[in-house]
């Protein structure tokens, strides 16, 4: 939790369920990411959190944006964001989409199919393709690739039919999964890319950027490596398998830039042991759950730390779950956590590194339970 947003949470005491974001934590998670990656051009990923001051915090620095939809788009320009500054990254794009990114001057989109390919360059003719490749997410909390990318051999054929469209094929992007803690699932991605790179050129066609998509961990309850040490592995790749040649790189962090700018407040409801008998799990309720925007936990896949006035004070393994009246409404039960036997209903807790994935993710009212609050500091 940075300074700022304990004094904020100190002097205000805002009321439950609500997220705090410093903004000026984005920055320097921003200008650390540059630092570690100094050739990468920076696109912010927005779904892990559009929030106006942060996407206007990040047009001042001099971001470019990976939008997922028109919605997504419209957020960036009205931050101030040019046009040529943001990339349709969904591989998945409504028509209507298309013909209204490519109206408001976009001119990088991604596909991984013949389909949406055809999309294109039908909808938004000559603009810049880049094909996304599936790789191995293994390594990450939160994979992606069951659902996205494509094969090496399929991306070289649609990559060259893409000039024959009217297209200009551009690039190949893979995303290693979200959370990712293993800097080898970028080497191994950069060395599929780059015999793709050669081949194609070998046919004629000479591709320009690699883009390396997202995945740079946070510290929820484990450590995780620093960012250097993905700018060091992924140099390194680079300069392995394209040596001088060096295309254009592009970086699309989310979760990196801003989960760990943000901190929920959240409170106890209830603490229970239902059966009553010592040996039945402890159970903690808070006033925040699965709907109310922790869908990463989903799986159990996200395990964030949480900070309580207790803290020092002797634990017990706790099951804990959120408010509403649904039964997947529980957070961490496989995997408990250890929490302070002092906790109490009407007790503050907070969540910390809550910044990414979590206001958008929110239900709009299930249960009658109001979206969670978002304060930008
Ligand atoms: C979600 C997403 C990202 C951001 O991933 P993080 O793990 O949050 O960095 C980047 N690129 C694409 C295409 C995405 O879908």
């Amino acid at each position: 939790m940075t300074p700022k947003i304990a004094r904020y949470l100190a002097e205000q005491q805002p009321a439950t369920p609500c997220l705090i974001v410093d903004v000026d934590h984005v920055e320097s998670r921003y200008r650390a990411l540059q630092d570690a990656m100094p050739i990468a051009h920076i696109y912010y990923a927005v779904k892990a959190n559009p929030a106006p001051e942060i996407l206007r915090r990040l047009v001042d620095l001099g971001s470019c944006f990976d939008a997922a939809s028109i919605g997504e788009i419209r957020q960036c320009l009205e931050a101030g964001a040019s046009p040529k500054q943001i990339s349709f990254g969904n591989t998945v794009k409504k028509i209507s989409s298309i013909r209204e990114a490519f109206e408001r001057g976009v001119d990088l989109f991604v596909f991984d199919s013949e389909e949406e390919l055809a999309k294109l360059a039908e909808h938004a003719p000559g603009t810049r393709v880049f094909c996304r490749l599936a790789v191995e997410n293994e390594g990450a909390d939160w994979p992606l690739s069951r659902k996205f990318g494509t094969t090496v051999e399929h991306a070289h054929e649609l990559l060259l039919r893409a000039k024959d469209m009217g297209l200009e094929p551009y690039g190949l992007s893979f995303h290693v999964g979200s959370q990712q803690t293993n800097t080898a699932a970028y080497e191994a991605a950069i060395a599929r890319v780059g015999m793709l790179f050669t081949d194609l050129s070998k046919a004629g066609l000479e591709l320009k950027m690699i883009n390396l998509g997202g995945g740079f961990p946070v510290r929820y309850r484990d450590d995780v490596p620093e960012i250097d040490q993905f700018g060091l592995a992924i140099g390194r790749a680079m300069t392995e398998h394209f040596g001088n040649a060096l295309p254009q790189m592009l970086v699309e962090p989310g979760r990196f830039l801003v989960g760990e700018a943000g901190v929920v407040s959240a409170e106890v409801v209830l603490v229970s042991r239902r059966g009553g008998k010592e040996s039945d799990p402890r159970w903690v309720y808070l006033d925040i759950g699965r709907f109310g925007g922790l869908a990463e936990t989903e799986g159990e896949a996200i395990r964030y730390r949480f900070r309580t006035a207790h803290d020092g004070l002797p634990t017990g393994q706790t099951v804990v779950a959120g408010p509403s009246c649904d039964g997947v409404d529980i957070m961490y039960e496989k995997k408990r956590v250890d929490l302070p036997m002092a906790l109490r209903s009407g007790d503050r807790v907070e969540l910390l590194s809550t910044g990414a994935y979590v206001s958008t993710y929110c239900s709009t009212g299930f249960n009658g339970f109001a979206p969670l609050a978002e304060h930008y500091i």
